[in-house]
């Protein structure tokens, strides 16, 4: 007498969803599960196609840790990389944005290469691809691929390009990408690891062979481990170098600037640059992060208490607290690691 066949049910009970997901009528899948999925139910209330079979965890997993659905970046929260934002522009966010003038010879590439030393940047111009595009953001990192979802992360790639297949235009970012698709170890080589990079170059395969608007971005800062499927595959290469002194400028300013603590003369601002030549985006922010520190400590030294201690009595950020944050964050990239990456980029980059 319980039996409820499955049939499309507009109004969606929580056996009729078990079964259209999975095909069997069980009706052990939580609230949270069923909502998400719901959700992912087209105009006309059916479950689509390409997420059926896949596990409802794992879609939920998709939708509610790997998609984020206000990446909140704009291009004007990037300081510099003017040639990078440009080229980007015009090979992904015009084709997003307009399908339909970037089809035949104009038809976009899928999958975008980022690649440059860590903290550059490179994550915030994924986002803010899509939220220059109105286009669901996904992030994964590959590590975590390789490492979390061990035996699982096969069913989660599937997972991840059905749902953003379902929440178009999208864009994948998938971190540290080299952790996944780096040169075959032959024997050394894991087979579920191997198992994994082959499903993930499959999805990227079918994508790119039909109209579906998803962009591939990966990240790595280890461009050199990529191999050639790879590569092949992913047909923009941006270097996307350590920040230019005006670049460094830019982002001292917008930073104390959005604290209402940007009192530093043009004099001092461009002494703190020369001191900073080598330092990435990210060092930058821990630097100015660790400087916006030195009034605070100054005040508490004087003997005022911490929870007396009034917010405007505190002076200004000055270059002396640069001098000594100087000491305390050093940058975190070599030299001799930027030689690699700008081999690399006459090899193989977009720009070069
Ligand atoms: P990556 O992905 O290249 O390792 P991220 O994009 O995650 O680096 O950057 C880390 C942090 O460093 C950002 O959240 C931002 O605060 C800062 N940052 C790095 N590059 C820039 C940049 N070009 N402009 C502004 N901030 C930056």
């Amino acid at each position: 007498g319980n039996f409820v066949p499955p049939i499309r049910n507009n109004g969606g009970s929580a056996c009729n969803m078990t079964s259209r997901v999975t095909g069997k009528n069980d009706d052990s899948m939580g609230d949270s599960t069923r909502k998400c999925l719901e959700m992912l139910c087209g105009p006309d209330g059916e479950f689509p196609e390409k997420l059926r079979n896949l596990e409802p965890r794992l879609i939920e997993h998709v939708s509610n840790e790997i998609m984020d659905k206000d990446p909140n970046v704009r291009w004007d929260d990037i300081a510099g990389l003017e040639h990078a934002k440009k080229c980007v522009t015009e090979m992904v966010i015009w084709p997003l944005l307009r399908p339909d003038i970037f089809r035949g010879c104009r038809s976009p590439g899928r999958g975008l290469l980022l690649f440059g030393p860590p903290g550059t940047g490179k994550t915030m111009i994924g986002k803010a691809i899509a939220g220059e595009a109105n286009a669901t953001f996904f992030y994964i990192s590959a590590s975590s691929l390789t490492s979390k979802w061990i035996g699982d992360g096969e069913k989660l790639v599937r997972a991840l390009f059905g749902v953003a297949c379902c929440r178009q235009p999208a864009v994948i970012f998938v971190d540290e990408i080299d952790s996944l698709l780096s040169q075959r170890k032959s024997d050394g080589e894991h087979e579920s690891s191997r198992r994994l990079k082959t499903q993930f170059l499959i999805e990227m395969e079918g994508f790119d062979s039909g109209n579906d608007q998803i962009l591939l971005i990966g990240a790595t800062n280890r461009p050199q481990e990529l191999d050639e499927a790879a590569r092949r595959r992913l047909t923009k290469r941006l270097y996307i170098p350590l920040p230019s002194t005006e670049a460094r400028a830019w982002i001292i300013r917008n930073l104390l600037e959005k604290d209402g603590l940007f009192k530093l003369s043009e004099e001092e601002t461009n002494a703190i640059c020369m001191l900073t030549e080598g330092y990435s985006g990210s060092d930058m922010k821990n630097l100015v992060k660790d400087a916006s520190m030195g009034p605070l400590r100054e005040a508490l030294q004087q003997g005022v208490g911490i929870t007396k201690l009034n917010k405007e009595d505190m002076r200004p950020v000055m270059l002396k607290d640069f001098e000594t944050a100087l000491q305390q964050v050093r940058p975190s990239v070599s030299s001799s690691e930027l030689g690699i990456y700008e081999e690399w980029n006459r090899q193989f980059g977009s720009l070069s």
